[in-house]
Parts: structure tokens; C-alpha cells; sequence
């Protein structure tokens, strides 16, 4: 087993300041698919390489997604000569709207990357404006201490590079997100692998690699074989509409999808606003090349056979409010489906949305259309290297040290244990999780040094705290038990003044708020005469009435809603009349009245 920093202590304090040591630091993207970060540090300078989200898991309730904590780069962003990107993906640029105006550094990519960053920024509507650098295969960036160079790779965007670093203790390599594809997508946006044997042959110290498919034996298929197998759908639906959801991201699916449509004599129809504004961008900056007159709108459409139409959408993860969603629960504004109609689902589910995938699918049966899906046919290609291209990688760079990165933790140890297959003694192989710190010296060793600040931070539409935070156990309580409101009026000398007032939310006391009144004044009232004894004091008074409202309706109804206690004092010449003359709200919001013993059924709301 190659050497992995178990645990997540931090080691013994580091010194004030190390000198002369490079330092690699994962902030995000190790452990998960997503929010990818890597921090390079020497003395005085740092650079970053990407800076993206993740889509939130299932139990991250109402939040949008996730960005890496950046504390330590903030502390430090004196230092921070850049960040450099390795392409146009959300888990390699979703973050830095977020995060950019706080380090007001350099942006360095190629010119796809740095585009799809700006519309990002517009969309956010941050009123900071990056200072965008273009870079291209080929060149090199000197900042500080480091000359940063990039290589084209093949992946399911375009303008994806590597990344190598020379460093004062040598070159590092980052591989970016890559395949190994041998017929890209308009012939010369292949893996440059003479650039990277010519960088093995000068010498690497580290290099850190694409872990998402190290379980995938083998070569990852061509993106040209999906084109081959949308011909043929092409050829035998010829009486058929064809919908195909795509990632809108994937410009190669969607310009293979655009000159097949044209050999086919179909008008192309963009539904989903990601894939119009991912091919309108694409287009203008000359990525993808189609005829205008090859798009309809949708009323166009409407008066086409629709068989002479294709309509490219979103949707293909399953994700709430897409193209093939809507269409799915026959929500779409434009497009019904029905049995005159192809599916076809080009992409597979990202770990997380199988279900959303699966239940899509079923619904799309359930309208009547056929619906084609990588079980059937080669209708996807992953943009990530398999296992032979990532051993040929290695091959090629030959590096003295190795890291894995972009995976889930078991991802990093299969590549790392492929890595060990290929030579690289066990000593060498770093599996690093966030907030590790990769130290190499100048004499030439490689050690695990004091972790630093890591973690996630939680966006809902504006930036929220941290992962282990109050707010996700608090909405989870609520989503399991509702919540429980009480108002009690005292005086002075801890009495209720008037009746308590209970009224709740998503709780089964909603819909018999009555039945359960005599338990919560009783609990209510042990909690004031603990106060009236002095047990207790006033300040702790909302803490012991949660208490006692939780011990006895968990043990009478084993039920836990959440409970918010508003308790309003009034001294000797306050009034109550509000509270006095109102009587208990009969959970009116349920627009279900309470139903007494002997009353055969609730009177309808609207009659009385
Ligand atoms: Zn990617
Ligand atoms: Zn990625």
C-alpha cells in the first residue's frame, strides 16, 4: 500500500517558515469527483492549479453546490502568482466567481476556458473583473519562482491541457483531465504525447494524474465511435424525431451531432439554456462550425415533419428542470413526446445521479418514445483516460514521484496501485487526501508535511458556511420531523399569562395540534418550575423547554419535531389582551380541520 495519511489530525506544528521546500497542496478534488484545486508552493510564490465546484449529495438539502475552502490561500494570496487553468469544466472553474474576488489574482487558460469563466462571472453577477491571461499549448508563463507550461490533451471539452510546472526542485506535471484519443474530434486535438515524452526525457520529479476511470480496464473508446453510432440511429429512425441529451459542455457530441444532422437533411433544434448558450459561445469563437440555417426555432419546428428534425438538449444526468426532464413529465413548453419518437441519452450518470438517470428513463417509456442509453448501444465516451492510457502516461513522464488525483479515494488507490504495477517504488506514491501537504526537499525526498486548512463550503445561491455546519443537521431535523412553534407570555415571576399558542410545519401535529396541547403544557410547565426554583435560569429557559418537549412526545408519540420556543415576558403593567383573546390556531394552513370524536367528516373548507 503506498503511503496515505490516514486520519484527520493535523501533525506536529510546522515551522515558522520552511525554506527551500516545494510544496504540493490539494485543497479539493481527492476523496471526490469535483471542486478540483492544487495548490504549488515555494518560499514566496504559489500558483493554483484550477479552482471548481461540485454538485452537492443528496442529503445537502436546498444547497446548490459546493466550493473548497480556501482559507489557506487567502491567508496567503500575497503569494499567489495565478491560477492556471486546465479547462472549461464546472469541477475545474465553477469556484472561481466565488473565490477570485478574494484572492485578486491573475487568471491563466486557454481561450474556450477563460470564456466559459467570463460568462460564469456575468452570470453571478460579481461586479469584479478578473485579469484574464490567454495561454495556448506550446507556451510557457513565468510567475515568480515557477515557468509554467501547458500540452494539449484530449477530453470531452475542447482546449483541454496539461499542465507542467518547472520548479527550483524540479518539473511537476499535472495531467488535467485526458484521454488518450487516437481520432479526436476534428483531427488535431489530440494528447500531444511528443510534448510529454520530451518533458519525461528532460526528467520529472512529480507527477500528479487523472484518477476517474482507474477501475476501467483497457482504452477508453474514441468520441469518434459515438458518431458512428448516431449514424446509424440517423440511418434506421429515418421516420422517426430524434432527441438527443447531451452534457452541454461536450462541443465534440454537439458538432458531430450538427454535420450529421446536416448529411441527414435535419434541421437542428437546441432546447435547454446551458446547451444554447454552450453553442452559441462555441460557435462565435469559432469551435464549432455549422451553417446558421442548420437551426430551427421551435415554432419552426412545429411546422416540420418531424422526422426532418433533431433536437439536442439537456437533461442527460436526470437534472431537475432540463430539457429531456420537462419533456419526460410532459412539462416541456415546446416538445410533447410521444411513440413517433428517439431518445437518445449520450452520457453516463456521474456517481450520485444514477436514480435521477433511472427514473427519467422510465418515464420517458412511459410516454411511448424508445429510448436508447449506453446499455445499448456506444451512444457516450468518457473524456477520462482508462487504465492502459494512464500506465502510457506514465510511461511517457516517468516520474521520480507519484500522486493521483481527480477520484474518489478508491479511484486514487487503484491508480496508485497501477502506478506501482509500472515500477515506481511504493515509497514514491503519494495518496493524498484534501488539506495534505506533499513535501519533496532539495535533497530529493518526498514527505507527508503538517496539513492545512481544508474543507467544503456550501453555496445556496449565496455563500453559506462550512460542511459540518448546524444548518444542514438543522434542515434534515426539519425534513424528517417539521418543526414545532410555541409561544408562551410570562410575567415576572415565570407564570404564563396566557394560553400557549402551538402551531407547526411539516409535523404530523399539523394535523392535531389538540391532541398532543395537554403533553406540551405540561412540559412547558415542568420547564418554568425548574426556572421558579431556581434549577434553572431564565436565559436557559428556551434549551429546557426544547428538552422537556422532546423527553415526553418522544416518549408518548416517539416523535421529534423541531422546537422553537418564542417567549415574550411582560412586567407589571404590559397587557395581553392579543394573546388572551386568541384562541389555538387549528392548523388552518393544512386547510384540514381538526376532526372531533363523534363528527363523521370534516365540513369542506369552502362552506364554512
Ligand atoms: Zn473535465
Ligand atoms: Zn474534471
Amino acid at each position: 500500500m503506498p503511503n496515505a495519511k490516514r486520519g484527520r489530525r493535523s501533525g506536529a506544528a510546522a515551522p515558522e517558515r520552511t525554506k527551500h521546500v516545494l510544496k504540493i497542496i490539494p485543497l479539493g478534488g481527492l476523496g471526490e469527483i469535483g471542486k478540483n484545486l492544487t495548490a504549488i508552493e515555494y518560499d514566496d510564490d504559489i500558483i493554483v492549479i484550477d479552482c471548481g465546484l461540485k454538485f452537492p449529495e443528496e442529503e445537502m438539502l436546498g444547497i446548490d453546490f459546493v466550493i473548497p475552502d480556501v482559507q489557506y490561500l487567502i491567508e496567503k494570496k500575497h503569494k499567489i502568482r495565478g491560477i492556471f487553468l486546465t479547462h472549461g469544466h464546472e469541477d475545474h472553474i465553477g469556484a472561481i466567481p466565488l473565490v477570485i474576488p478574494r484572492l485578486d489574482v491573475p487568471l491563466y487558460g486557454a481561450p474556450l476556458t477563460l470564456a466559459l469563466v467570463e460568462h460564469r462571472m456575468l452570470d453571478t453577477r460579481t461586479p469584479y473583473k478578473p485579469e484574464y491571461n490567454i495561454v495556448l499549448p506550446g507556451q510557457t508563463v513565468r510567475a515568480g519562482c515557477f515557468e509554467v507550461g501547458f500540452i494539449r490533451v484530449a477530453h470531452s471539452i475542447p482546449d483541454s491541457m496539461a499542465i507542467y510546472v518547472r520548479t527550483p526542485l524540479g518539473v511537476v506535471v499535472h495531467s488535467g483531465d485526458f484521454k488518450l484519443d487516437m481520432t479526436p474530434i476534428g483531427g488535431t486535438e489530440g494528447t500531444d504525447l511528443a510534448s510529454l515524452a520530451a518533458l519525461g526525457k528532460e526528467g520529472v520529479t512529480l507527477l500528479l494524474s487523472d484518477s476517474t476511470n482507474s477501475e476501467r480496464p483497457g482504452f477508453t473508446p474514441s468520441e469518434a465511435i459515438v458518431g458512428r453510432t448516431f449514424e446509424d440511429i440517423f440511418r434506421r429512425y429515418k421516420d422517426r424525431r430524434i432527441i438527443i441529451a447531451a452534457f452541454a459542455s461536450n462541443l465534440y457530441r454537439a458538432s458531430q451531432v450538427f454535420a450529421i444532422a446536416a448529411r441527414f437533411n435535419r434541421k437542428v433544434l437546441l432546447l435547454g439554456r446551458s446547451m444554447v448558450s454552450y453553442v452559441e459561445l462555441a460557435m462565435k469563437l469559432g469551435y464549432i462550425d455549422a451553417p446558421p440555417e442548420l437551426f430551427v426555432t421551435s415554432q419552426e419546428a412545429d411546422h416540420m415533419a418531424p422526422n426532418r428534425t433533431v433536437v439536442l438538449t439537456t437533461g442527460s444526468q436526470g437534472e431537475p428542470f432540463s430539457g429531456l426532464v420537462l419533456m419526460s413529465k410532459a412539462e416541456h413548453k415546446q416538445i410533447r413526446l410521444g411513440d413517433r419518437d428517439i431518445v437518445v441519452i449520450s452520457a453516463t450518470p456521474i456517481p450520485g445521479n444514477e436514480k435521477l438517470v433511472s427514473n427519467t428513463i422510465n418515464r420517458l417509456f412511459v410516454c411511448g418514445c424508445d429510448v436508447i442509453y449506453e446499455r445499448d448501444l456506444a451512444v457516450h465516451a468518457s473524456g477520462h483516460a482508462s487504465r492502459e492510457e494512464q500506465k502510457i502516461l506514465l510511461n511517457l513522464i516517468k516520474p521520480k514521484f507519484f500522486m493521483p488525483v481527480h477520484g474518489e479515494y478508491r479511484h486514487l488507490v487503484r491508480h496508485s496501485q497501477l502506478a506501482l504495477e509500472m515500477g515506481i517504488p511504493t515509497r514514491n506514491i503519494f495518496v493524498l487526501q484534501n488539506g495534505d501537504v506533499l513535501e519533496l526537499d532539495s535533497g530529493g525526498k518526498a514527505k507527508f508535511a503538517a496539513r492545512v486548512e481544508s474543507g467544503s463550503v456550501l453555496v445556496d445561491g449565496v455563500m453559506l458556511g462550512e460542511f459540518e455546519g448546524s444548518l444542514l443537521r438543522e434542515r434534515k431535523e426539519l425534513s424528517e420531523s417539521g418543526v414545532l412553534a410555541i409561544s408562551l407570555v410570562l410575567n415576572d415571576e415565570n407564570r404564563l399569562v396566557a394560553k400557549l399558542q402551538i402551531d407547526s410545519r411539516g409535523s404530523i401535529y399539523g394535523f392535531d395540534s389538540e391532541n398532543m396541547r395537554p403533553d406540551v403544557e405540561t412540559a412547558v410547565e415542568r420547564a418554568l418550575e425548574g426556572v421558579r426554583a431556581g434549577a434553572v435560569d431564565r436565559l436557559s429557559l428556551p434549551s429546557e423547554i426544547r428538552k422537556k418537549i422532546r423527553e415526553i412526545l418522544g416518549r408518548n408519540y416517539r416523535a421529534y419535531p423541531g422546537i422553537i420556543p418564542l417567549i415574550s415576558i411582560i412586567g407589571a403593567g404590559d397587557t395581553v389582551q392579543a394573546q388572551e383573546k386568541e384562541s389555538v390556531p387549528k392548523a388552518k394552513r393544512t386547510g384540514r380541520p381538526r376532526r372531533a370524536r363523534n363528527q363523521k367528516k370534516p365540513a369542506p373548507e369552502r362552506n364554512q
